[in-house]
């Protein structure tokens, strides 16, 4: 097993989506948070991945975990968000370089379990204090979250390890990246994402018999990868 280690932050540059796709596919996103989390954070969130995934065709519906394997979905993707999702408590926290976000993956299979480290985009946030941030620090520490996540989602939903070099889709993230106003996907990982949710059949694992549609799978007993498996960082942290 393999993780995609995504989002980390050097500059770069912005790309943006392209035209809306014309259907809306319901996609089932399962959230499980560590910590209790608002429920206007959460939202927050929510609202900020629809606002990138919506034009591209997605329609997601959002669940609770314990809800899983009650209802069945075009595509579906589970999410865990490790430590505290409150800017206030992680803005003491010293940042540690390292994954925002990942995205399990076995062979040539990505899997549609993601995590999120609410701890680490937290810090690192709080290592370049805006004044935008300290106005409004859970509104913009909400949009950050988001952009990660939707980053992750794009690999579980286009079943795609590949990066481009600008957009949410880049490995790396800066926090202009995370806190700028407008931040969409590259242009051709927008159109493979448009591709996919327009996609009558999609592509699943043998396990999913004579439906092409998924339900919620359970998440490996073990949360750790194999010993064979290795964490994936496309660049090497940097301050
Ligand atoms: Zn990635």
């Amino acid at each position: 097993m393999k993780i995609l280690c995504c989002a980390l932050f050097l500059a770069g540059t912005l790309l943006f989506g392209g035209p809306e796709g014309p259907s809306q596919a319901p996609v089932g996103v399962y959230v499980e948070y560590e910590h209790p989390t608002s429920g206007s954070t959460s939202e927050l969130i929510q609202d900020d991945v629809q606002s990138i995934l919506s034009p591209l065709g997605f329609d997601i519906q959002w669940r609770p975990t314990q809800a899983a394997g009650k209802e069945v979905w075009s595509d579906l993707a589970v999410v865990t968000f490790e430590g505290d999702c409150s800017f206030a408590a992680n803005s003491r926290e010293k940042f540690v370089p390292g994954a925002l976000g990942w995205t399990r993956a076995v062979g040539a299979d990505i899997q549609p379990f993601i995590g999120i480290d609410c701890r680490r985009i937290g810090s690192l946030l709080q290592t370049q204090m805006t004044s935008a941030l300290t106005r409004n620090p859970q509104r913009l520490f909400a949009r950050a979250v988001a952009r990660v996540l939707a980053h992750e989602l794009y690999h579980v939903f286009a079943r795609s390890r590949a990066h481009q070099d600008s957009g949410v889709g880049k490995a790396e993230f800066t926090v202009k990246d995370l806190l700028m106003d407008r931040f969409q996907f590259h242009p051709e990982q927008a159109r493979l994402l448009r591709k996919t949710s327009q996609d009558d059949v999609r592509h699943f694992p043998a396990s999913a018999e004579t439906s092409p549609r998924r339900a919620a799978p359970e998440e490996p007993k073990s949360p750790t990868p194999s010993p064979t498996s290795s964490l994936y960082f496309p660049r090497a942290a940097s301050q």
